[in-house]
């Protein structure tokens, strides 16, 4: 048996196969589809879900100091001022004059070895455009002949409450980022539990940008998911608890089945004025090294503004030492998106078996596969083999996602599950009604064994 990553080509086969099994569909396909958003089918769905609670065990159930949180889509419009999302959340745009593709520009740049720094103002920018004229192509058509960069702002706006169309009144935004949930929360948060400083509020929920490349799949989506998690420390221990988070943000990815070689880590070298540190994980995309997550230490920034903002002092008072004092923020996240990317990357594999033949199998961490367990009757025309199957089915799916299946011939039956990685298929055939056992069969191996009916419970308690 041969195992191949086939890199050339990985991400068409990804997406086709995403399409094909139900993990990912381009949102509103039959009206021609909308730029860089997707939708989750059935097996995606339940894969987004494992990923996003093993995210939260690993950060909130596993940690004594870390709470959740559910903040709200829809905030204050001043937030995004205080945020200086408002201001200054811009990527740069141009527009080819030949065939009219909106491009942005510090991408194009990049791809042909040109830095573009993302704090770099609009004119320079287009001074490193005009150096680099003849260089730099539309990613569409291939010519060189860009219009002058205009930094355009990512957040999306909407009418949300403007029943009179009178637009004197502020826009309010479709939330850029969650972590701005959690600050404006910080003084309920710790007013209603029972958290002390270091203490952090974990988040997931949906984020939106009019990001302005609608290419690479899910990895850049203008509706996508956070994951987010805010740690208030003493600005003395800002550092340590930082490195700490680093450390264990990398070894989460591997616990994640991610392999080391796929993962980097990246520094962000010219910091903005307020960050004390920032660190990337990147993961080996089909399409190179890329960002996965971000580790950042972020001072009193953000507590400080929403302080000035909202006119309320965030400050926080320690109750041993009664020392008062505005919390530095350390900060992770990473996108649920972009977790699923990684992940049906890593677990991709093209396998020769010895017949000759050939098999996709996703080999997902078994936590993440979203079907655990699928239950075949040998034969469908056969009531006895199929009520038995369908007890079995019963009994199992009390405790994890199982499918029945009893279409096609049983080898057929084993490539459609294992290209949605289901880690054990059981069939039940003419001896289980007499012994009572089933035939399981491991997705990875493909080696099968018969167990007890009986023993299945046990057995997948302690497999899965
Ligand atoms: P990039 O540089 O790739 O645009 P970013 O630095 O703007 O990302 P952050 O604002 O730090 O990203 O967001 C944190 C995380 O949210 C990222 O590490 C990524 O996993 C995820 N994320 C950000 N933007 C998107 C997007 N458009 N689609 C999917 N996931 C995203």
């Amino acid at each position: 048996m041969s195992k191949e990553k086939n890199e050339e080509n990985l991400m068409q086969k990804i997406v086709s196969l995403s399409k094909r099994r139900g993990f990912i569909f381009p949102s509103s396909e039959i009206y021609g589809g909308f730029g860089a958003v997707y939708d989750y089918g059935s097996y995606g769905t339940e894969l987004a879900n494992n990923i996003k609670s093993t995210w939260w065990k690993a950060m909130v159930q596993k940690n004594q100091n870390i709470v959740g949180l559910d903040s709200s889509i829809f905030m204050h419009p001043r937030i995004w001022e205080a945020s200086g999302h408002v201001g200054g959340f811009s990527d740069p745009l141009a527009e080819c004059k030949e065939c009219h593709f909106r491009a942005r520009v510090d991408h194009v740049l990049e791809e042909e070895g040109v830095f573009a720094d993302e704090k770099m103002t609009e004119k320079e920018i287009n001074k490193l455009l005009i150096e680099n004229k003849d260089k730099v192509k539309c990613p569409k058509c291939g010519k060189s002949n860009f219009s002058e960069a205009k930094n355009f702002n990512l957040l999306v706006q909407s009418n949300l409450g403007n029943f009179t169309g009178n637009w004197d009144k502020k826009p309010t935004y479709l939330r850029g980022e969650t972590c701005q949930g959690i600050y404006v929360n910080f003084k309920n948060v710790l007013d209603s539990t029972r958290v002390k400083v270091p203490f952090g509020i974990a988040q997931i929920g949906k984020a939106f940008r009019n990001e302005i490349t609608a290419r690479q799949f899910i990895f850049r989506k203008r509706e996508f998911e956070q994951m987010e998690m805010q740690m208030f420390v003493h600005p003395d221990n800002a550092m340590d608890i930082y490195e700490d988070w680093r450390n264990k943000r990398w070894q989460y990815y591997l616990d994640l089945g991610l392999k080391k070689e796929n993962l980097k880590w990246h520094q962000h070298e010219n910091l903005v004025f307020y960050a004390k540190a920032a660190w990337d994980i990147e993961y080996k995309f089909p399409f190179g090294f890329k960002e996965l997550e971000g580790i950042h230490a972020r001072g009193d920034y953000d507590l400080t503004q929403h302080s000035k903002f909202s006119g309320k002092d965030l400050s926080y008072q320690d109750p041993k030492t009664n020392e008062k004092y505005l919390p530095h923020v350390v900060e992770t996240s990473v996108g649920v998106d972009r977790t699923f990317l990684a992940v049906l990357t890593e677990a991709y594999i093209e396998e020769k078996l010895e017949d000759g033949s050939e098999r996709v199998v996703m080999k997902f961490p078994k936590k993440l596969a979203p079907i655990k367990v699928a239950v075949f009757p040998l034969l469908k025309n056969k009531p006895e083999l199929v009520k038995k199957a369908k007890e079995i089915f019963e009994n199992l799916s009390d405790k994890r996602m199982c499918e029945f299946d009893d279409n096609g011939n049983i080898g057929k039956r084993y490539r459609r599950q294992d290209e949605i990685g289901t880690p054990y298929c059981l069939t039940v055939d003419f001896d289980s009604l007499e012994d009572e056992k089933v035939t399981v069969r491991d997705r990875d191996t493909m080696k099968q064994e018969r167990i007890e009916i009986r023993d299945l419970e046990s057995f997948l308690e302690k497999n899965l």
